[in-house]
């Protein structure tokens, strides 16, 4: 019987600029399913411990996914030029990323 796998990867409010993590949990092979979103505060330099690039796979928010925990921000989207992920409105079709400035495609 397989362990759940859980990560937290680091994300950041396209809004404030503030980061924030996510809990993702692999649901199957391949696929996360993000649960949870909460502030990080910088100032406690714990953003070194966030894996935000080894996330082999698709990825969905469940529908208890509180959004971003700044601006309430429904979604997130993967910077598709640096990998970071930022939150993201439900509604353009393209989102800037909140953190090298290039347009994003939301997941
Ligand atoms: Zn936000
Ligand atoms: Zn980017």
């Amino acid at each position: 019987m397989a362990e759940q796998n859980i990560v937290i990867i680091l994300a950041r409010c396209s809004r404030s600029g503030k980061n924030y993590g996510i809990r993702l949990v692999q649901t199957s092979p391949g696929k996360w399913l993000g649960t949870w979103a909460f502030p990080i505060k910088k100032a406690a330099g714990k953003e070194k411990g966030y894996d935000s690039e080894t996330m082999p796979g698709t990825f969905a928010l469940s529908d208890t996914f509180p959004g971003c925990p700044y601006c309430k921000n429904p979604h997130i989207f993967e910077c598709e030029e640096c990998g970071m992920v930022g939150c993201w409105n439900g509604k353009m079709s393209v989102a800037a990323c909140p953190w090298c400035g290039s347009l994003g495609r939301p997941w």
